[in-house]
């Protein structure tokens, strides 16, 4: 008998009772290899000494201090530390507890950055339909995943969503890559024009598009062509690196590898590394002078905002991301990871795409190979798949995906960036293994 509300309330998960590097173990000693860091969390594995040291430090020191009365010495090296590394222009940092919760400050940020500025009309989002930004109301709202969306659209703010940059499934035969990128960033015009960019607050975007598609980068050139755009017409581009972002990709932030700065930039998951629930949004000096010289008040706020433990824990997870070369570890991991996954995979007749950056990377499972046709949705072989991976000892994420109105199923890999190159390999065995048993 259990009081606890599970999401799946049907569900009888084992007991995580201890963690190991990149292993989970459970209470009866069973240990798992955490293929995708949960969700995309456990960037440093799970029993980091000095992210665990910093946490218990700052807990002899103070746990929590509200700030309407105070700052923190950890929030205000974290902030600093972030900004040293931040994209270019990127000058402030507001912290909260999580994805959901960054998204939503960025929402109302921006807003509130057109009603200092005496642009009131301005009351619309664009986002695209491939996207996932968080479960509360506003970042469900520029989410574009229907089957979350769907009971709860009466409660959502306006939003457009347009194609996602979608190589796999977008890019027309002949087509070259930078052709597509610009076709698909012109739906972003096509829509301001049909809205009225002077209605427009900001276009939202995950620069790798993860839960709803499986580690999705954009082709070269998309970005560039859409934060012109936003700029031609005075609107805000707002980045999502809630979970592609803290080095995942390989560069502490994923834009990075587009050559574009946003406006407002959001980041969690891999900035507690799972030890802490922490999440930030960032924004430009420009900004945040609108609300300065203006109100003078951020009209947005929680209780944990700026969390010193939070903090503290999160200090030490970028220092080891930066200074501490884990990002760089990212990067050369993942690329081991890639050419496993290409070696394994390649030639499966059910993986169609093998796709992603540094330690975030994607399968998508289609019935057939040529004609990319995905497997029948009531077969759920993403459940399947992450049920014999777990009998196996292997965290993965499946997930199915929407493709043109109809389910197509893929598997996100979000392992930490201590994976050793034998680990990569138990990786790719257990999940080729498993893939065969769930088909
Ligand atoms: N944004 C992106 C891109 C995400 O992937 C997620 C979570 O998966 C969120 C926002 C929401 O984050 P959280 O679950 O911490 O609220």
């Amino acid at each position: 008998m259990t009081h606890i509300f599970p999401r799946h309330t049907r569900a009888h998960p084992p007991v995580a009772a201890q963690g190991d590097g990149a292993y989970i173990i459970d209470s009866s000693g069973k240990r798992y290899l955490d293929g995708s860091g949960g969700a995309a969390v456990s960037c440093l594995g799970h029993s980091d000494p000095e992210v665990i040291a910093a946490i218990k430090a700052q807990a002899d020191q103070i746990a929590f201090a509200h700030t309407g009365f105070f700052t923190s010495e950890p929030a205000e090296r974290l902030a600093d530390r972030l900004i040293q590394h931040a994209p270019d222009g990127i000058d402030r940092v507001y912290f909260v507890s999580g994805g959901s919760e960054a998204v939503e400050a960025a929402l109302k940020l921006a807003r509130q950055y057109f009603l200092e500025r005496g642009e009131p009309q301005r009351t619309r989002f664009i986002a695209r339909r491939q996207s996932y930004h968080g479960n509360t109301l506003g970042a469900l709202s520029t989410g574009g995943n229907a089957w979350r969306r769907e009971p709860f659209a009466p409660l959502m703010i306006d939003t457009s969503h347009i194609s996602p940059c979608y190589e796999y499934r977008g890019r027309e035969e002949g087509e070259t890559q930078e052709a597509y990128g610009q076709r698909v960033a012109d739906e972003l015009e096509a829509e301001l024009q049909r809205v009225g960019p002077e209605n427009v607050i900001a276009f939202v975007a995950e620069p790798v598009v993860g839960a709803t598609a499986g580690a999705v980068p954009a082709v070269p050139g998309y970005f560039k062509r859409i934060r012109e755009i936003c700029d031609r017409h005075g609107i805000l581009l707002i980045l999502d690196e809630v979970m592609c972002g803290m080095g995942r990709t390989g560069t502490l932030f994923a834009c990075e590898q587009d050559g574009i700065a946003p406006d407002i930039v959001t980041i969690a998951k891999g900035l507690g590394a799972g030890y802490q629930p922490v999440g930030a949004m960032l924004c430009t000096s420009t900004i945040y002078a609108a609300i300065e010289n203006g109100s003078g008040f951020f009209q947005h706020g929680h209780t944990y905002i700026g969390h010193p433990m939070a903090c503290a824990a999160a200090d030490a997870v970028v220092e080891k991301l930066t200074d501490g070369g884990m990002t760089k570890r990212a990067a050369q991991m993942g690329a081991i990871l890639e050419t496993a996954l290409n070696d394994t995979f390649g030639q499966h007749p059910n993986v169609g795409d093998i796709r992603g950056r540094g330690m975030f990377r994607g399968l998508e499972l289609v019935a057939d190979r040529d004609t990319k046709a995905p497997f029948d949705p009531e077969l759920s072989v993403h459940k399947t798949l992450k049920a014999a991976a777990f009998e196996a000892g292997l965290i993965c994420y499946p997930m199915g995906g929407t493709i043109d109105g109809r389910q197509g199923d893929h598997v996100l890999l979000a392992p930490p960036f201590i994976l050793t190159e034998n680990q990569v390999g138990e990786l790719v065995d257990k999940l080729s293994k498993a893939l065969n048993a769930a088909l």
